[in-house]
């Protein structure tokens, strides 16, 4: 039996990724992009150029979106609605959950199905071991897709809830980005005593690598909303916060994202939970 086909539209680095691994598993693929001459190589590959956004939607079911954000989708898709009855939109862009909310009721408005997807990996990674992606909706469609899916990337399914693949994938990046910032500025810390990023290097990579350590038993109490402090109280934790402000300002650095931290526990003490411990912060950060 062939594979199913697949449409897929936005050819940005991250689908012309997805493109490459759905033609290397035996999927015929049809594509387009706003700027045609980014199909080129894929049909060169391959891959089948529809002519317009109306073709590109008439070639399949499952129709793959890999965009900037949601907006996208409109300028493309509104230029075709009377192809979408009976299709599966799986958006693989990022945006946020209310307008991830929206472009499910806007495609259902016009007979079609959203699934929402959030990779997890950078385009050169994709399909490769290790990668995932998010997904949420109906569960039978995702089902009935997740072997094509699959070829993207581990499909992991997290629920009805359309926006809930959206939520998870800002979840993984507000950690990814926050830290990455977080190292930059240690960095720039040691750099203001001529420390270099490549003598700081292996001491980082040991902190990020034990960073998980932390977090089954911050998670117990997280979600038992019962916070010991008998190992990192707030108040102990809260006097470094307030250190690595005094260590950034004395460097002449920028101060933004310690003085944030230390918000945390500025607040958590005065609202006079100093003796817990530093997983009770999430209670000043879900009410701030
Ligand atoms: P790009 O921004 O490079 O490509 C986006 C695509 O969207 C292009 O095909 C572009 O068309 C199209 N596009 C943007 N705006 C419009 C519009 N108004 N009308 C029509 N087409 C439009 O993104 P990537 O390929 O890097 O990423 C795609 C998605 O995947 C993003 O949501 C990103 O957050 C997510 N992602 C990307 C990762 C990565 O490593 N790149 C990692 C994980 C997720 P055109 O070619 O004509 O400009």
């Amino acid at each position: 039996m062939s594979k199913i086909g697949v449409t897929l539209i936005g050819l940005g680095p991250m689908g012309q990724a997805m493109v490459r691994k759905l033609l290397a598993n035996d999927h015929a693929v049809t594509v387009w992009n706003r700027t045609a001459s980014r199909a080129d190589a894929l049909v060169a590959e391959g891959a089948t150029r529809a002519a317009d956004v109306g073709a590109a939607l008439a070639a399949n079911n499952v129709v793959i979106l890999s965009l900037t954000d949601y907006q996208a989708m409109y300028d493309i898709l509104g230029t075709a609605t009377d192809a979408l009855a009976g299709k599966v939109v799986v958006n693989l862009s990022s945006d946020t959950p209310a307008r991830t909310r929206e472009a499910a009721t806007w495609l259902a408005g016009h007979g079609a199905e959203l699934l929402t997807g959030g990779v997890m990996v950078p385009a050169e990674l994709v399909g490769e071991e290790g990668a995932y992606v998010f997904y949420s909706g109906s569960r039978a469609i995702f089902d009935k897709y997740a072997p094509v899916l699959g070829v993207i990337g581990r499909p992991d399914y997290v629920g009805e809830d359309i926006a809930l693949a959206q939520l998870y994938y800002q979840a993984q990046l507000d950690i990814f980005l926050t830290s990455l910032s977080a190292y930059l500025h240690a960095t720039a810390l040691l750099n203001s005593a001529g420390v270099s990023a490549e003598s700081f290097r292996p001491y980082a990579e040991d902190n990020f690598r034990s960073m998980g350590m932390y977090l089954g038993e911050a998670a117990k109490q997280i979600d038992t909303g019962k916070h010991p402090g008998d190992l990192a109280s707030v108040v102990m934790m809260g006097a470094t916060a307030d250190h690595i402000v005094g260590a950034s300002e004395d460097a002449g650095i920028d101060t933004g994202l310690p003085l944030a931290v230390k918000a945390h526990y500025d607040r958590a003490i005065e609202a006079g939970h100093g003796a817990d411990s530093w997983t009770s912060l999430i209670e000043r950060i879900k009410r701030p």
